[in-house]
């Protein structure tokens, strides 16, 4: 999400005449989009910020702060950090340049962190990726006890559908192959009676769309429509993000998540006797306030049953004015050992399941340069894959699986992929 707000603050900066720098040190506008997910986020971005503090002395510079922790620490960020100059909150870019110029002739600071309805309608970023992503929804009313994003973003808002379909009919003009739909919990998108499965539909038929995929999906809100939408397209990639959280019951009350592990693991029997090729992919939070050991080994049970293509894990970290930053925390040494616990099965699982790709074929899009002149590229079911030769970006290539390297599948072209209403061309290696 992040990344798709500094691609909007691009457009709209550019369109004020800014032009990016490729060194901080020739820049006279720093912007620091910053996240509040994690404590260490926030950490590592405080400590960024207060490395500019000899940059911001050198001339006339103007210093932003925006995003999450912007809205989330804006009083602290004043107290502790004079030498920045601009702080917004993630609703606060439309007007991005005007502050910035109202800073640099006026030397005044800008302090806007009001939440709104924004979902930047109307801004289109220009994007030279191969792939990249397009916000459909901004915000999250979901309130899991461990998340500060409803706090910091805003309740659940659904950018209209029309402007939707404009974007990705630009982006694929421009070349963009593979579009990510984005939201904090894209199955709630909601506008005008269109509902997140028609909206994904109505993507899938514009023409000359090459691969779609959307991220994040809720299991309470994942349903058996969606799934047929997904198998019923050729353009749309059969990969779900599905975050567990933990696989015990209990947890998932305490974290308000809204669905049994049973109902986790019948969605999860729904997608695979649907799409039995599908990619399932997962977050997972180790150390939840109150986990027992035995809740614990629940959630690897549930690794064990579902077999994830891949997860993100990460230790439980308590976030001021969520319903969990009240509850009595594990010991730090207990969160950690459980993290590493499962780090260490997913890693055997994610090798697991990447040599099964051996001796198989995937359609796979090209994206750009790995080691060794080698190309990286990804499969419909978002497996990266490595191909030891040199292949432009974008181009899109049928490929066997030959081995696996680490975790990394490396496989070898036996052909170029000629999908209709698609320019590619047709040599056969
Ligand atoms: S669904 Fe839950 S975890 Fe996801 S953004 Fe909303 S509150 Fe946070």
């Amino acid at each position: 999400m992040n990344k798709n707000d500094s691609s909007i603050m691009n457009f709209i900066l550019e369109q004020n005449g800014c032009i990016a720098v490729d060194e901080p040190q020739d820049a006279n506008v720093i912007i620091v989009n910053t996240c509040s997910v994690r404590s260490h986020a926030e950490k590592r971005a405080l400590g960024y910020i207060a490395t500019l503090k000899n940059w911001r002395k050198k001339g006339k510079r103007v210093l932003g702060v925006v995003g999450c922790m912007a809205e989330r620490l804006a009083d602290t960020l004043t107290k502790d950090f004079p030498h920045v100059d601009l702080i917004l909150g993630p609703d606060s870019y439309r007007n991005i340049g005007t502050y910035i110029d109202d800073v640099y002739s006026r030397e005044t600071k800008i302090i806007e962190t009001t939440l709104s309805e924004e979902t930047y309608c109307g801004i289109y970023p220009e994007r030279s990726a191969v792939s990249c992503f397009v916000s459909i929804m901004r915000g999250c009313g979901n309130f899991c006890s461990y998340c500060v994003v409803p706090y910091v973003r805003g309740k659940a808002r659904s950018r209209p559908t029309d402007d939707i379909i404009r974007e990705i009919e630009m982006l694929v003009r421009s070349g963009v192959k593979d579009i990510t739909l984005l939201g904090q919990n894209v199955n709630e998108y909601s506008f005008n009676n269109v509902h997140f499965a028609d909206l994904l539909r109505m993507c899938a038929n514009i023409p000359r769309v090459f691969r779609l995929r959307f991220l994040t999906s809720h299991p309470k809100d994942m349903n058996e429509a969606l799934i047929k939408v997904v198998k019923e397209h050729d353009t749309i990639c059969e990969w779900f993000h599905l975050p567990l959280q933990s696989g015990n019951t209990r947890i998932l009350k305490l974290m308000n998540r809204q669905y049994t592990k049973d109902e986790y693991l019948s969605l999860v029997d729904k997608i695979k006797k649907t799409i039995p090729e599908a990619t399932i992919t997962t977050d997972i939070i180790a150390g939840f306030p109150t986990e027992t050991d035995e809740e614990f080994q629940e959630t690897i049970s549930v690794m064990e049953k579902v077999k994830f293509d891949d997860a993100y894990m990460y230790c439980y970290s308590p976030r001021e004015g969520t319903r969990a930053y009240g509850y009595p925390s594990l010991p730090e040494h207990i969160i950690k050992a459980r993290l590493e616990q499962l780090i260490d099965f997913q890693n055997s699982v994610t090798i697991i399941r990447a040599r099964e790709m051996i001796g198989r074929k995937y359609e796979v899009l090209f994206e750009g340069k790995a080691k060794n002149n080698a190309t990286r590229g990804k499969t419909k079911g978002n497996k990266n894959i490595i191909i030891e030769k040199e292949i432009t970006r974008g181009e899109v290539h049928q490929v066997v699986i030959r081995e696996v390297r680490g975790r990394t599948p490396v496989g070898e072209l036996i052909g170029i992929e000629k999908r209709s209403d698609h320019e590619t061309c047709s040599t056969i290696y």
